[in-house]
This record gives structure tokens, C-alpha cells and sequence, in this order.
């Protein structure tokens, strides 16, 4: 089959019967989804005008026409161009103006924030569920989609497996976004990637070969959960293709909720759930969580920052059946490079995994050189998934791409059986008089701790040692927690040098981006440690 994202789309064609989206009440099956695909794909190319290599850019809550839109514009050779639907009026458009768009996709929230913004560019809009009328330039989706004929088509397109199929924004958690510049094989590669994954990790049940392969072919397609936001990475592309890929059912939520989240698994006999580690925390965390009936789930996956070993063991202790992972990557890999899954996961709760099939990953010191197992340094990845470089930014392109090489910036060491270990950001790496302190080794210990909700670890700096070790914890809703417990706590669990010289208990939650990660700057400032 051709390797592109429009083949994909394809694949929906003559499903009838199976569900590909639901959002709350609505439900459209994978026929459905294919007609209004290819009916939006055939009104972006006759009244847009738009072509091969034009960018299309998405700003919206995850609703069905998130999707329908993604496909139709990735199926006609554009350009899609998610954008951040967090980001505030300026924000958005910048993601306009950066990507070139020359149609935006948006709901009723992003139009208003962007205040005539695209009028005043000249980017034409298409409002999503905005009821009212409408600002110039601007036509409702039900409108430009008109009736939906029953054999819908895809225009024609010429297409081939490198050329650009999307422009990611990475999450902005070191510094402004990048638009990560992938291609169909990008997409193309992951989809296989994260598939392969979990059908490896379903083995390592403990099922053998031949048993486990009859098990996972009498597997129905997958009905996936999408709790976290289409716009990123992980959303798109380790949640909503497979599910559609795999001719499976994706669930969309208005926002992410963790009692809506289980009420939905238990409606829709939902099979698998990834998520970033803060959200697995509030599931299990949830008051009525054994009131509902889990049994459909096969699957809980963490990805897009570290997830604590303790709560890795706290998910085992209360979600008995279920297979855990957790998954690391980034915007510029396409989402996924390594997973650790099953008994491998229980065995090393501290390891990002194994590269999956179609990565390679090694750990290198400053100069490129690759380090022996066992030490640390940065990591890079090769791959299919690894995208054409940065959107408009040669520059950063060159430093960041060598060779088919992706330098991540993340630290971290590979061990004898070619696990990965992620230890911090190059970026948050505290240096307290020339003894490395990494971030997530002082953050699992403190996670030990049963009263434990949320930590940061921050550098803060110091007149004599440079840098000197600082945490914000928030207690579990309901627990109280004292600076002296933490301190016995830490006590004998870290080398002395690591256990934080100040540590402060926070009244409120930690300050997180939309893809659910710490933002440490904003940490910093607030505790007044950014001087
Ligand atoms: P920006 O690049 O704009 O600063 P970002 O790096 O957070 O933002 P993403 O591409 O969404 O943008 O995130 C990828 C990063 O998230 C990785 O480089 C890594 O630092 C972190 N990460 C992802 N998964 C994991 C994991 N399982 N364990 C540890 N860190 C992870
Ligand atoms: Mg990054």
C-alpha cells in the first residue's frame, strides 16, 4: 500500500458498520468519516483553491471535525498545521503567520481570540460549532461542506511518501515552539511504531508466540480514549492514527476530565488509554474509580514526560489486569522512540523502554561520540519517524538533524540489554559545584513519598556552588505533608548532595502546558528561585 496518509483515510472507504469517532452523543461511522473527508477535501481544493504543499491550519477543541479536517487537507497533499488551541490571540497568530496558512479550520473560542486576525492576513475561515453570525470572510463547516454526497471521492493528488504532510509545534516547555516539518512516511513509520509496540508488549503477557499471535488476531479493532490534546504529537499521532489506521474507534472528550474519562470507558468499552503521567495520577487518584467497570481496558500508556516508578506502582496496585507502558519521544521523532510495556515496565519502572522496530537510538558525549552503556549523555535517534527538519528555521534544522541524527537535548544512558533511561533535560540538568544533580532521580525519590501529588525540581542558584538543588511538592489532595517528613524521607535514599537545600510545599497545582508538562521556568519564577 502507498505510504501516505491519504491511504489511510482510504482504508476507512467501505467500513460501514465500524465506529470511527465519538464525541458524547454523536457517532460517525468510518464510511461517514471517509464521505465527509473526501466532500471537505473536494471544497478545499474547488473554493480554497488549495494545493499540493498549501498549509492548512486546525485550531480547536478535539472534535470530530478536528479529524475530518486533518485527513482531508493530509489527503489532498496540503500541509496540515495544528495549531495550539491553549495559546491566546497573539499565539495563534503567530502559528499563522509562521506556518503560512492560507485556510484556517476553527471553532467559535480560537475565532474569537484571534480578532480578526485571519481577515487581516487574508487567511480565509472555515467556523467550526459557531453558532451566530459570522465575521467576513469567515463560512460556517455545515455550509462549506453542503450535503454530503453518498460516494464521495478524493479529489486526485499526486503523492509520494517524503513529502511534508504536517507541521507539529513542539510544546514550547524549553522556549518558543518549533514547527516540526513531517512527512506521510513520518506519520506513516509511527503508525507502525506504536502498533507494533503494543502488540510486543501484549506478547510479553507471558503468552507464547503462536498463542499470543491467535490472541491478538482474535483482538477487535482497538476503541482508544483520547484524553489528551490532537494538536501535539502524541495526541495526533500515537492516539488518533493508530486507532484510525487500525480501523478502530477513537472517543473524543470536550476536555479532559478524570470521572468523564471513566464514565466513557465503561460506555464505550474502551480498550486502551494513553495519557500524560500527571493525568494517570488523578485516574487513580479518582474518588469513585472502583465504581466503574474497567474491564474492557487492555491498555494504560504514559508518554510526553517521566512518570514516576512509584506511580507506576501505585497504577499496578489499584488497576490489576491492565497492561502498563510508558512511552518516550518528541514532536521531532514523531511521536514515539522507545517504549517500555508489561513485565518489562514492572521489572525497570525507572526505563523509557526499548526503541521501537524502526529506531535506533544511541547516547553520544559532547563531541558526537558514542558512549559505552552505562553513561550518560545526550541521546539521539534515527528513524523513519524523524521529521525533515524545522519549519522556516535552517539554522535550528542543522544543529538539530546530522546525518539522519536527531539530537533530542534529553540526557540519559542506554543499559546492557539496550534499555533506555531518560535522566533529565540537557536544559534542567542542575550542576551544584560540578556534581551533575538530575532532575528525575530526585523527583522519583520524592515521589516515594505516600503523601505525594506532584513534584518539580528546579535549580536554584547559589553564589558558591553555582546551582544548588530546590523542589515544589504538592501533597495528594487530602494529605498533609511537612518539610521534616520529606527530609527523613530523602534521607539515606539520596547521596547527600541531591536532597534539595530548599524545598517548599505548594498550596496549589504545579504551573503545566497543554501537553501536561512541568514548566519549570514558571516554577522558578514563582518561587522567586529565577534571580
Ligand atoms: P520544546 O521542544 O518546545 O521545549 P517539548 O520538548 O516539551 O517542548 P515535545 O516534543 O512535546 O516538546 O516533548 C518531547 C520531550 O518530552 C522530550 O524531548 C523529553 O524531554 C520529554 N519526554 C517525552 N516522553 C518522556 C518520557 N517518557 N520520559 C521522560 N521525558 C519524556
Ligand atoms: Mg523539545
Amino acid at each position: 500500500a502507498p505510504v501516505h496518509l491519504r491511504a489511510v483515510l482510504e482504508g476507512s472507504r467501505g467500513q460501514e458498520g465500524a465506529t470511527a469517532l465519538v464525541y458524547g452523543e454523536e457517532r460517525m461511522s468510518h464510511a461517514d468519516y471517509f464521505r465527509s473527508a473526501a466532500a471537505f477535501a473536494r471544497r478545499l481544493a474547488d473554493d480554497y483553491g488549495v494545493a499540493k504543499g498549501d498549509r492548512v491550519a486546525i485550531a480547536m477543541r478535539n472534535y470530530p471535525e478536528w479529524v475530518i479536517a486533518f485527513f482531508a487537507a493530509a489527503g489532498i497533499g496540503a500541509i496540515v498545521v495544528p495549531l495550539n488551541s491553549w495559546w491566546t490571540g497573539g499565539e495563534l497568530e503567530f502559528g499563522l503567520t509562521d506556518s503560512g496558512a492560507k485556510v484556517l479550520v476553527a471553532d467559535a473560542e480560537r475565532i474569537e481570540r484571534l480578532a480578526g486576525a485571519p481577515q487581516r492576513l487574508g487567511i480565509a475561515v472555515v467556523a467550526v460549532r459557531t453558532p451566530g453570525p459570522l465575521p467576513a470572510g469567515t463560512r460556517a463547516w455545515p455550509d462549506v461542506l453542503g450535503e454530503v454526497p453518498g460516494d464521495a471521492a478524493l479529489p486526485e493528488a499526486d503523492l509520494a511518501p517524503d513529502d511534508p504532510a504536517t507541521i507539529f509545534y513542539t510544546s514550547g516547555t524549553t522556549g518558543v515552539p518549533k514547527g516540526a516539518l513531517g512527512s506521510h512516511r513520518n506519520m506513516i513509520a509511527n503508525i507502525m511504531a506504536s502498533s507494533y509496540a503494543r502488540h510486543r508488549a501484549i506478547m510479553r503477557l507471558g503468552l507464547e508466540l503462536p498463542e499470543a499471535q491467535e490472541f491478538l488476531g482474535a483482538l477487535p479493532p482497538p476503541v482508544i480514549l483520547c484524553v489528551v490534546p490532537l494538536f501535539h504529537a502524541t495526541g495526533a499521532q500515537t492516539v488518533m492514527l493508530p486507532a484510525l489506521a487500525t480501523g478502530g474507534t477513537l472517543v473524543l472528550m470536550y476536555r479532559w476530565d478524570a470521572e468523564a474519562a471513566l464514565r466513557a470507558v465503561q460506555r464505550e468499552r474502551v480498550t486502551a488509554i494513553t495519557a500524560v503521567p500527571a493525568m494517570i495520577s488523578q485516574l487513580l487518584a479518582a474518588p469513585r474509580l472502583a465504581d466503574h467497570d474497567l474491564s474492557s481496558l487492555l491498555v494504560l500508556s504514559s508518554g510526553g514526560a517521566p512518570a514516576a516508578p512509584a506511580l507506576v506502582r501505585r497504577a499496578r496496585g489499584r488497576l490489576h489486569e491492565l497492561l502498563l507502558a510508558q512511552g518516550y519521544g518528541m514532536t521531532e521523532c514523531s511521536a514515539t522512540a522507545t517504549v517500555n510495556g508489561g513485565s518489562d515496565y514492572l521489572l525497570r519502572p525507572d526505563s523509557a523502554g526499548v526503541p521501537v522496530a524502526t529506531v535506533d537510538v544511541k547516547v553520544v558525549d559532547p563531541a558526537g561520540a558514542e558512549l559505552p552503556p552505562g553513561e550518560v549523555g545526550e541521546v539521539w535517534i534515527r528513524g523513519p519517524g524523524v521529521v525533515l527538519g524545522y519549519w522556516g528555521r535552517p539554522e535550528a534544522t542543522a544543529e538539530t538533524f546530522t546525518d539522519g541524527w536527531l539530537h533530542t537535548g534529553d540526557l540519559g544512558r542506554i543499559d546492557e540489554e539496550g534499555f533506555v533511561y531518560i535522566v533529565d533535560r540537557a536544559k534542567d540538568m542542575i550542576i551544584r559545584g560540578g556534581e551533575n544533580v538530575y532532575c528525575a532521580e530526585v523527583e522519583a525519590a520524592i515521589h516515594e513519598h505516600p503523601a505525594v501529588g506532584e513534584v518539580a525540581v528546579v535549580g536554584v542558584p547559589h553564589e558558591v556552588w553555582g546551582e544548588e538543588v530546590g523542589a515544589v511538592v504538592r501533597p495528594l489532595p487530602g494529605h498533609r505533608l511537612e518539610e521534616a517528613d520529606l527530609r527523613d524521607h530523602l534521607d539515606g535514599r539520596l547521596a547527600s548532595f541531591k536532597i534539595p537545600a530548599h524545598i517548599r510545599i505548594a498550596g496549589h497545582d504545579l504551573p503545566r502546558n497543554a501537553a501536561g508538562k512541568l514548566l519549570k521556568k514558571r516554577v522558578k519564577e514563582e518561587q522567586g528561585w529565577d534571580a
